[in-house]
């Protein structure tokens, strides 16, 4: 058997049709930038998220680095975040010219650990952007009282999360002021290329996400503000809305899956070998990612490459001692906690249309592993 990471043919086989009509509309129409499928996903996904603005964009980057500069961060201001995410979050925030300050991670979650954040706050702080890391919710009410405290923005880095709840039931990217996603093939709810959405709950914010993104015009040929190129393109919505459609139920299959793996992993007694991710009961968390650690983890990840397992490894070097954020001064040992999630973290297949007997050859072969 061969288990592949992600295997996005067989989620397109399913809805094919609909994706060849919807395409097929926007070809006759000839309308290809910001025209009426943008408008229709942007009401989707607002309705979807708990949001009541929603403003499409040229990806998931895009949207962070727009966020920033609706909130008029730059130059001089600090931003906190984690070191343990994709580098789009610390690098848009070096990107809008401020500086990313490195919170270090909760070990549990993966997401930053709100406790030290106090601490990294001066008077240049102006946000903190926390990750939805992997599919679950950052512990967002510690966030938010102290943002409340200092008067900080909070922006949410749901790239990963569409859809998440937290403990009481909030949607990921509607928690703090603005929410941004990314709908790269590879996310939950992820188009034929790229795209993005920032969601927020301020209506004048939302005007000013939506000026920037198309540089910065109010009226056309009009610039209050400088903006850049950030649209969203019709083909993509169109896409992304027949997905949408799609989503819960995709979503439900890959909790499925967690909860299969995790009942699969404790028969055998490989959890005394690896810690499994938590299934929150009170939370409603995505799967974007199935993230196990497992020391000798190189090995392992060898191991099932052997066997034909796709897997990966999210994220094998920090933010904070990447070669491009040199300059913040940061070494090793600085984030203890995410330089050991680098060193143990092995994402498995959990997609969607993963079916029991793969997760079951996925377990075999770690038992295989372990007892050898
Ligand atoms: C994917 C991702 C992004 C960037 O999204 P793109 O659409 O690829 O630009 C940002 N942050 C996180 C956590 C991501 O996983």
């Amino acid at each position: 058997m061969r288990v592949p990471f992600l295997d996005l043919k067989a989620q397109y086989a399913a809805i094919k049709s609909e994706i060849r009509r919807a395409m097929d509309e926007v070809c006759a129409d000839q309308q290809f930038v910001l025209g009426p499928r943008v408008r229709r996903l942007e009401e989707e996904i607002a309705r979807y998220c708990g949001a009541p603005h929603a403003v499409g964009v040229s990806s998931g980057t895009d949207a962070l680095l727009l966020a920033l500069m609706a909130l008029g961060i730059g130059a001089g201001d600090e931003v906190i975040t984690t070191p343990y995410t994709f580098i789009a979050t610390a690098g848009s925030i070096a990107r809008s010219g401020a500086r990313p300050v490195f919170v270090d991670i909760d070990p549990t979650r993966f997401t930053i650990d709100p406790k030290p954040i106090a601490d990294r706050i001066t008077e240049r702080t102006r946000a903190i952007l926390p990750v939805h890391l992997f599919g679950r919710c950052a512990e967002m009410e510690p966030i938010r009282a102290l943002a409340a405290q200092h008067q900080l923005a909070v922006i949410e880095d749901a790239a990963q999360a569409i859809g998440a709840e937290d403990e009481f039931g909030r949607r990921a990217g509607c928690i703090g002021l603005l929410g941004c996603f990314s709908f790269y093939p590879t996310k939950n709810l992820g188009g034929f290329g790229d795209g993005g959405m920032v969601i927020t709950n301020d209506p004048s914010l939302a005007s000013t996400l939506v000026a920037l993104r198309n540089h910065g015009a109010s009226t056309r040929y009009l610039h209050s503000l400088l903006g850049g190129n950030f649209r969203l393109d019709e083909l993509q919505a169109a896409i992304l809305s027949v997905k949408l459609t799609r989503l819960d139920q995709w979503t439900k299959q890959r909790i499925n899956n967690a909860e299969r793996y995790d009942a699969l992993f404790r028969s055998r007694g490989l959890e005394h070998h690896i810690r499994l991710p938590e299934i929150p009961k009170n939370e409603r968390h995505v799967f974007n990612q199935y993230v196990i650690r497992a020391p000798r983890r190189d090995e392992l990840s060898h191991f099932l490459e052997s066997r034909g397992i796709g897997h990966d490894i999210y994220y094998p070097v920090p933010l904070h001692l990447q070669a491009c954020f040199k300059y913040l001064g940061y070494k090793e040992g600085d984030m203890p906690v995410s330089e050991q999630a680098a060193k143990e973290a092995l994402a498995l297949p959990i997609y969607p249309e993963l079916t029991p007997p793969m997760a079951e050859y996925v377990v075999d072969a770690f038992q295989a592993f372990y007892d050898r």
